[in-house]
């Protein structure tokens, strides 16, 4: 596997940072390099279903020049998030919400934990001041009491109380007592006539860029500049924000870089969902990268170059090239049956999270939408979405791919997928906490919107419900009485809707894989969701960069886990599809069809290089190799296995390029 720990280092010091976080201007204007092999596609925007262009030739940008000779030019690994390669200017995103590690405290660790607060605020107003000094006289006007009031907000005596008893009585540590203080604070500002005031809105900024920059300071974090730069460029993050890369939809990227993450993460997901090359995981990238600097994205070996020399960005340009000639290649057979050489039918549909990929998805040859993740209509947004708001995404999705059908996923938030709307409990572990379903029949009322919306899509086109993270079967009978209910709340105000909806849950988590002949009696249909049953079924944390190498699609648990789900299935005549990242492994997709499954959903850009994969295998060496991998004692001989029977006919397809050697082991 490619996806390796990554070394880190260099240079230190950064520019001031913005005073507002509402102020942070955006990559803007200049078209998208045309990394997409897709070229010319039609999109939704986001909001409402209205088709519009993109680029269809490929335009890089002019090669950047390899900048100042003093600067060295400098490799650094990461984790290989979305294929592809881009060379461009690096616009460094430093206004993430920062990330703190949540830590209860001893009692005899108190003071120090105050004293720490009372020094982040020292600095925190330090580099306020520090700010206010650089900037230009004719911005200093303006900004100025901007600075003062924040310098003010500092001390405030309602923060500080809050966050003392935050560490005093709750034994939080500092940069959890500063973060849940301010969420208080924030709170205060909720539910009253006012909320969507523009006043109001301002003054809750306020609060999060001074909770950012406490935490900040207490973790040591520099702040950052971001220009505005007037042609596409290299975002380079800590992490990215689903809103952020929704952003790209309309003013794309030519590349993220981000410290954290992993293959499954969110980030690299959107960025395989975009085409836009992606290293992730990639230490200590916010001190190595300034804005301004000249980079090399490499998502196909999974590095990063900044600095590069001249003969660096000519070697990462042709192999763009090359990757997009094989990519346009394989794009050309969209149209070509998804058949074994042995003659199998294999099923191929898409994930997406936006409205704007399920014609991405078509266009890459999907037979459907095996995966709608809804949790981004509920993300980044102080309100809740309304039912009209969205039949409409859900309709606009459904008639797109119509007569294919679609899988809509009902909203899988905690965990790694933080919703502000619903105002979720500090957890001392989120991923097994309230969250997807959980949440849900906690919260009937905002469930049942989404499912009466669902219903009502279910008249435009096949629709089929999916239930994430189900762990019991109580839950999934809780599910269909709800969705019984939205059902006749829809019929009762005389719209229509389609004479059945099949429900279907994912398995995710090992309890459900476990008791999958139980429950086979309770869905309509399953999907495995790889990226959480490796994290539950491993207990590695899916966005642990550090652990991402041990996190293994091919350990033969997992693989044990899903073939009794496909075994289970296929014996009860229950639809199973796979739709994690494991399913766009060119390596693991043989494996699976091995292991019994004939139904994959995923980034629709993987589409074509799967199908071509399985275009090339004989089922029964497939189930050889999955009876073998079955007994395997370890992750690594089972990808050895695979590499030794499958990687050398796929050296291509490994590479993203026809012409040149496997990066992959
Ligand atoms: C999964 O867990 O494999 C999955 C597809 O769901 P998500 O990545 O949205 O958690
Ligand atoms: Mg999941």
């Amino acid at each position: 596997m490619s996806d390796r720990p990554p070394k880190s280092g260099g240079p230190k010091g950064e520019p001031p940072p913005p005073p507002r976080k509402d102020r942070r201007p955006t990559p803007s204007g200049g078209v998208r390099s045309a990394r997409t092999p897709s070229g010319g596609v039609r999109a939704f925007t986001p909001s409402g279903g209205v088709p519009s262009a993109r680029p269809s030739s490929p335009s890089y940008p002019p090669p950047p020049s390899s900048g100042d000779a003093s600067l060295e030019a400098r490799i650094v690994k990461g984790i290989a998030g979305s294929p592809g390669v881009a060379v461009g200017i690096a616009l460094v995103i430093g206004e993430m919400r920062a990330a703190y590690t949540r830590r209860h405290i001893h009692t005899a660790s108190i003071d120090a934990e105050l004293a720490r607060v009372r020094q982040a605020v020292d600095s925190a107003k330090a580099s306020l001041r520090e700010v206010s000094q650089r900037l230009p006289t004719d911005q200093a006007k303006n900004q100025a009491p901007i600075l003062d009031a924040y310098l003010l907000m500092l001390d405030d005596p309602l923060l500080h109380d809050r966050i003392n008893r935050k560490i005093r009585s709750e034994k939080k540590c500092a940069e959890w007592g500063v973060a849940a203080a301010s969420e208080d604070i924030l709170r205060l500002f909720e539910g009253g006539k006012g909320e969507k005031d523009a006043y109001i809105q301002e003054r809750k900024h306020d609060v999060e860029f001074v909770c950012d920059r406490l935490l900040r300071a207490l973790m040591g974090e520099p702040g950052h500049v971001i220009p505005r730069l007037d042609q596409p460029m290299i975002v380079v993050a800590r992490d990215l924000s689903p809103a952020d890369t929704a952003g790209m939809v309309r003013e794309p990227a030519l590349g993220f870089v981000t410290e954290v993450g992993t293959r499954t993460s969110h980030t690299s997901i959107m960025a395989r969902a975009l085409e836009i090359p992606a290293v992730v995981g990639v230490a200590d990238a916010l001190n190595l990268v300034r804005t301004g600097d000249t980079i090399i994205v490499d998502g196909l070996r999974g590095e990063i170059t900044v600095h590069p020399e001249e003969r660096q960005v000519a070697d990462a340009l042709a192999r763009s090239a090359r990757h997009l000639a094989f990519a346009r290649g394989l794009l050309s057979a969209r149209n070509q049956p998804c058949v074994a050489a042995s003659g199998e039918a294999v099923t191929l549909k898409a994930n997406v999270e936006l409205p704007a990929e399920a014609i991405l998805a078509l266009d890459h040859g999907a037979q459907g939408i095996g995966l709608y993740r809804t949790e981004f209509l509920y993300i980044d947004r102080s309100t809740l979405p309304t039912e009209d708001e969205q039949y409409e995404l859900y309709r606009a999705v459904v008639e797109a791919v119509a007569p294919q059908p679609v899988t809509l996923r009902t909203f899988d938030i905690g965990g790694d997928k933080f919703a502000s709307t619903f105002a979720l409990p500090d957890e001392m572990n989120p991923a097994l906490g309230l969250r997807a379903v959980r949440l849900a029949l906690s919260r009937p009322d905002v469930f049942l919107t989404q499912l009466r919306a669902m219903v009502r899509a279910s008249a435009h086109g096949e629709v089929r419900i999916m239930v994430p993270m189900v762990a019991s079967v109580h839950e999934m009978r809780e599910v269909r009485k709800l969705l019984v209910r939205a059902t006749a709340e829809v019929k009762e105000r005389g719209l229509t809707h389609a004479p059945r909806i099949a429900l279907g849950m994912m398995i995710e988590v090992p309890a459900a894989a476990i008791m999958a002949d139980v429950f086979a009696r309770e869905a309509e249909f399953f999907s495995i969701g790889t990226n959480d049953l490796i994290q539950y079924a491993l207990a590695i944390d899916r966005t642990s960069r550090t652990l991402a190498n041990l996190a293994s699609p091919f350990d033969p648990s997992i693989l044990r886990l899903i073939y009794n789900v496909a075994r289970v299935a296929n014996e009860r005549r229950v639809p199973v599809a796979l739709c994690g990242a494991m399913a766009s492994d060119v390596l693991a997709a043989p494996l699976l069809l091995g292991l019994g499954l004939r139904e994959l959903s995923m980034e629709a850009a993987a589409i074509p290089e799967i199908k071509e994969a399985i275009r090339r295998v004989d089922l029964t060496e497939c189930k050889n190799a999955a009876e073998q991998a079955l007994v395997c004692d370890s992750a690594e001989n089972v990808e050895s296995l695979v590499a030794r029977v499958f990687a050398p006919r796929f050296f291509d397809l490994l590479a993203g390029s026809a012409d040149e050697p496997t990066t992959r082991e």
